[in-house]
């Protein structure tokens, strides 16, 4: 077998090797990149302290009708006990229970309030938690999707390996070096294959003796225009 056939194949053996180590790097940054869990997280965490926030007003409240109220007991029961007898007394008693009611009213319904907020919040919570589960879940599987994917091409990269270490035994050193020159710098293109009396790679047309030297089995060819080891099949 001609040098520039072992050099068409190390080139298609590693466009393939590049097109693997492409997509293996494409779904890690896809998976690395995935923000759907962190932002349902997020949003499980917010409407949580939002909650705890809801629940900590209901508890202010609550804490302040109980207070009232045993406030309200005891001027009731002093008002009505019988043992103060002075008329000032007994009115400045009569306008204290009369206050503290309306403002156990006003509170009352600050508490029913808050209640609904509350109620609203462990609402927003639950549909937060609801809403991670199922975005964990469709994660877990796509990615599993991808991995799996990146597995089967990361054992496809292991046997092209071994090709490759096949094919570069057979191709003189020289050869292999300027390939190599060549995949460096002409974007990982270092042979090029006739196509249409065209070169594959650039576009350029050869003429009839450049064609005839690419398909020669002797000689090893290149692409006048862009330098190219040129295959002809
Ligand atoms: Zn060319």
């Amino acid at each position: 077998m001609s040098h520039s056939f072992h050099l068409f194949q190390l080139q298609k053996i590693d466009t393939q090797l590049d097109q693997g180590t492409a997509r293996i790097l494409e779904i890690q940054a896809k998976i690395d990149g995935d923000q759907r869990v962190p932002e349902a997280e997020t949003k499980v965490a917010e409407s949580l302290a939002n909650l705890k926030a809801a629940q900590a007003r209901l508890a202010k409240i609550e804490q302040e009708v109980t207070s009232k109220r045993m406030k309200l007991e005891q001027s009731e029961s002093t008002l009505y006990g019988g043992k103060v007898k002075i008329p000032k007394e007994l009115q400045d008693l009569q306008h204290e229970v009369a206050s503290l009611k309306r403002i156990i009213t006003g509170l009352e319904d600050q508490q029913l309030e808050a209640m609904m907020q509350v109620e609203e919040a462990q609402m927003g919570y639950d549909a937060a938690q609801k809403h991670l589960l199922r975005v964990q879940g469709v994660t877990t599987g796509e990615n599993a999707v991808l991995m799996g994917e990146s597995g089967m091409l990361a054992a496809l990269k292991a046997r092209l390996q071994v090709e490759r270490e096949a094919v570069v035994n057979q191709v003189d050193p020289v050869y292999l070096e300027e390939y190599a020159r060549l995949r460096k710098n002409k974007r990982g293109v270092a042979v090029a294959t006739l196509t249409d009396d065209t070169c594959s790679a650039c576009g350029s047309l050869l003429t009839a003796a450049d064609r005839q030297n690419a398909r020669s089995p002797i000689q090893v060819s290149h692409c006048p225009s862009c330098g190219r080891f040129l295959y002809g099949g």
